[in-house]
């Protein structure tokens, strides 16, 4: 009988004629079975020593984590969700902190609560007013999820209770139930243990300990074990599970996202002036720093700059900050006027 080879022999094949392969961190060539080859990269030493990091994991602790069910739900959603969520995950979302990294313009506070240093943690855990409304009856349907999905009721209060407390902590850690000889619960305790090491806030993330499955595959009344059950069958609440929260992330993020560009295009527009009329008040602000030469740049009251349709006010700013700059540059350098007035009004009536 002919030996055959599999697919993935087949994939491992090089060329000889090959002249580039795509490789993720120098490791797993990007082929066909390109899905494949990622998550093979996931859990690459490098990534995964990555994630440790970021997370403060051990090694055991990442291993505690239930990979399949998040796959298994990660997959089924849209390519865009996936971006957001990978995003969310790494701390990468245009939060108020990175988008302020990227463009002082851009205040770093959270755009519903005006805390200072939105960070991806921030989003699910913003006391506004609208978005704890949210955070609230996404609560309700965690509850309602878990009692559909036949949670045991000690590992549903749990979990209610690690979201709930890491709302109010980000370290928050649950008390370990103490051991019970009549009902031993020692199942419970290790997947407890766990999600305390994993976090409370990276079940948004989709980690959640593995052990949760097994406690509800436990608890099941005798007699509904499936023997043939399969991978797929076992994870099946745990993904159930990822796939709720990561649908309850992607709500806050877009009650988060109206709060900060309108919920129509007029408020949009109210937003976009409050920004450009914070910036041409910051404009006004550098007049100290300008040679007596300079300053008719600023010649206009502030109050008629920031009466300016958005347009124009926009213009004004495009121009004026470059000119400006660029006196207070030649002001730095030397105390010689290097260009003329005139210079400076054309460049006004240009805008
Ligand atoms: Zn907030």
């Amino acid at each position: 009988m002919a030996s055959k080879i599999s697919k993935a022999d087949l994939f491992a094949l090089t060329i000889p004629a090959e002249r580039v392969t795509l490789r993720i961190s120098n490791a797993a060539a990007v082929s066909g079975t390109f899905t494949t080859a990622i998550t093979t990269a996931h859990r690459l030493p490098s990534l995964q020593l990555h994630q440790c990091t970021r997370n403060k994991w051990t090694a055991s602790t990442y291993s505690s984590i239930h990979w399949s069910a998040f796959y298994r739900s990660f997959k089924k959603r849209k390519l865009t969700s996936q971006l957001r969520l990978q995003k969310f995950s790494n701390g990468w979302l245009p939060v108020g902190r990175i988008r302020h990294r990227i463009n002082p313009d851009f205040p770093d506070s959270c755009p519903s609560c005006w805390g200072r240093n939105e960070t991806s943690d921030h989003i699910m855990r913003c006391r506004d007013h609208r978005r704890a409304e949210l955070h609230y009856s996404q609560l309700d349907d965690l509850d309602d999820h878990l009692s559909k999905t036949n949670t045991p009721q000690s590992l549903a209060t749990a979990i209610i209770k690690g979201i709930t407390g890491w709302y109010r902590n980000p370290n928050y850690q649950i008390p370990i139930p103490r051991y019970d000889r009549i009902s031993s619960n020692t199942v419970l305790r290790k997947a407890l243990t766990d999600q305390n090491a994993i976090g409370w806030g990276r079940m948004y993330s989709g980690q959640i300990s593995q052990d949760f499955q097994t406690v509800h595959n436990v608890d099941r009344p005798q007699g509904s074990h499936d023997r043939h059950a399969n991978a797929a069958t076992l994870s099946d609440w745990a993904s159930k599970l990822i796939t709720l929260f990561f649908d309850q992330v992607e709500d806050q993020w877009k009650l988060r996202n109206e709060a900060l560009h309108g919920r129509d295009r007029a408020e949009n527009s109210l937003f976009h002036r409050a920004i450009l009329q914070a910036k041409a008040t910051r404009l006004y602000a550098y007049s100290g720093n300008l040679r007596a030469l300079d300053r008719p740049i600023l010649s206009q009251p502030l109050t008629t700059i920031l009466d300016l349709p958005n347009i124009s006010l926009e213009a004004w700013i495009s121009q004026t900050e470059v000119t400006l700059l660029r006196c207070i540059s030649d002001a730095n350098d030397d105390h010689v006027q290097t260009n003329t007035i005139d210079d400076y009004f054309l460049r006004r009536r240009d805008g």
